[in-house]
């Protein structure tokens, strides 16, 4: 029987895709490993065929040894449109392949290429904002082992990320591509990554208007997490990876060194008191831990008001992890829905923000496609509704620019780094 769009979407995370060399991808988005490499595979979606959501996001891997093993083989072209088509079982779906935004070729008036300083995943802009992640300047290095921060920033996106680059790069996507969520990002800072990244949400927030969300390593000093919520900050997230201390202290030697698992479980719970239901995170990965660790961290995440982001495993090129096998589609269905079912548990308001597809994971609200429906799952459908619907007014509020100023007019001194 052909897969939904989610189960879909899942078994393309843990099977990836071929793209045969006469399938043309004009136009679409460009196949580049940025970031920590999770969205180094194709952008495509998937229709959904219900009224409850009408497509599904994917970044599809294509690159890595795995993929190139897929029973699913891309056809089609920009001009016929394109379908997937798995070669076991003979099922074909029809998906969409974006199309690549026209501000991807421009430059900032510091001419750096603004698909090196950000990049659509899904819909929203991602921007890696900080410095290399200092875990890969070690001798040995102390990166994280599923993690090719180190080879992207500086190759693959610009290392210098001025904000003038970034507001600039902001205003594009918004203006252009109607994106409402820009994401920061910087990996381990020691004790100055949140203060490094204040002047960009600073400016975002008063010069384009964005919802706007960071994700570092968490830092000891907790106030500086509520200079963030003064900042205006609407979304924070903790990448704690994985609930098993084993797998935390093995594939994340850094995170285990320099910070202990337990900060990062603290400092979520700290910020998921101080901010709205569902405006904290927690990122973790699926597919290397047991399936019951993975559940458990879901669960407590969940319990503390956060929603679970999980990523499934991808093997990334280059990544010290390159060689181990990507996780089963059983499993990582059964946590999907876990997923779901724990954010319907706890009432969290998956999918009220406007317009925020993530390509990288399985969206809590796309797992909605897993789970039976019975009068829990209807109930919690009209609440997630209601949500949408009453937060409206507010996430148009919070996109507003403070002070906003013409484009090119803003100073290039004293505006980069903290
Ligand atoms: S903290 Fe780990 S995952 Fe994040 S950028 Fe550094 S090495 Fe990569």
């Amino acid at each position: 029987m052909a897969l939904n769009a989610c189960e879909l979407e899942i078994d393309l995370f843990c099977r990836g895709m071929r793209i045969p060399d006469d399938v043309s991808l004009d136009g679409a988005r460009g196949i580049s490993r940025t970031r920590a490499g999770l969205g180094s595979g194709l952008e495509i979606t998937i229709p959904t065929g219900s009224w409850l959501k009408p497509e599904v996001w994917v970044n599809v891997p294509v690159v890595e040894s795995f993929a190139q093993r897929s029973p699913y083989v891309l056809s089609g072209s920009p001009e016929a449109g394109y379908t997937l088509t798995n070669a076991e079982t003979t099922d074909r779906y029809v998906v969409r392949v974006p199309r690549e935004p026209r501000w991807y070729g421009r430059q900032t008036s510091r001419d750096i290429p603004m698909n090196h300083i950000g990049v659509l995943q899904g819909t929203y802009l991602g921007i890696y904002v900080n410095l290399v992640c200092t875990f890969w300047n070690y001798d040995p290095a102390l990166n994280c082992r599923f993690c090719t921060t180190g080879q992207n920033v500086g190759e693959n996106e610009s290392a210098d990320k001025d904000v003038s680059d970034v507001v600039e790069t902001c205003r594009a996507a918004k203006e252009e591509s109607g994106v409402t969520f820009v994401h920061l990002n910087g990996g381990f800072q020691g004790s100055r990554g949140i203060q490094f990244t204040e002047p960009y949400i600073r400016a975002i927030k008063e010069e384009v208007g964005m919802l706007t969300g960071v994700q570092l390593a968490p830092e000891k000093d907790f106030s500086r997490y509520d200079r963030l919520i003064g900042l205006g900050v609407d979304h924070l997230s903790f990448c704690l990876e994985f609930w098993n201390p084993k797998y935390f202290t093995e594939v994340c030697p850094g995170k285990e060194k320099m910070l202990g698992q337990k900060l990062f479980l603290d400092a979520m719970e700290y910020c998921a008191k101080r901010m709205p239901k569902g405006a904290v995170s927690g990122e973790i990965i699926a597919g290397i831990e047991p399936v019951e660790d993975t559940i458990a961290a879901i669960d407590h995440i969940a319990g503390l008001g956060a929603f679970p982001t999980v990523c499934v495993f991808r093997p990334t090129v280059g990544a010290d992890m390159e060689s181990w096998a990507p996780p089963a589609y059983d499993q990582m269905r059964a946590i999907m829905l876990h997923v779901y079912e724990a954010c319907r548990k706890n009432w969290i308001p998956i999918g009220a923000a406007p317009n925020i597809e993530v390509s990288l994971v399985v969206n809590p609200d796309d797992a909605a496609m897993l789970a039976q429906r019975d009068s829990a799952f209807w109930a919690y459908e009209a609440y997630r509704r209601t949500a949408r619907v009453v937060a409206a007014p507010l996430f148009a509020w919070r996109r507003r620019a403070r002070a906003p100023r013409a484009a090119g007019v803003r100073p290039r001194s004293g505006t980069s780094r903290a």
